[in-house]
């Protein structure tokens, strides 16, 4: 299953506690006032990622330590 994402990041040191890996999805339709992410708004924008890649991407964090995820958008409920 592949999901549309912005991009990611690790080590994330802003979004929580501790190191995370942070993964921004692509697409968002709720146009909410003040959003900061307005360049994750475009449903075609972004690049395609298998969710299996994304797991990789998790695992390999862990073993570089990571102490958590954080997700934002684009709207991740917008994905399959
Ligand atoms: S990306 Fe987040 S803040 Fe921006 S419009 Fe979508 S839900 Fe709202």
């Amino acid at each position: 299953m592949e999901v549309r994402i912005s991009g990611t990041h690790f080590p994330l040191e802003t979004l929580g506690p501790g190191q995370r890996l942070g993964i921004w999805f692509q697409g968002c339709a709720l146009a909410c006032p003040g959003c900061m992410s307005r360049h994750t708004w475009a449903p075609e924008g972004g690049t395609t990622e298998e969710v299996s890649g994304l797991l990789r991407m998790w695992e390999e964090a862990l073993g570089r330590g990571a102490d958590g995820g954080a997700r934002g958008g684009g709207g991740p409920p917008h994905q399959p």
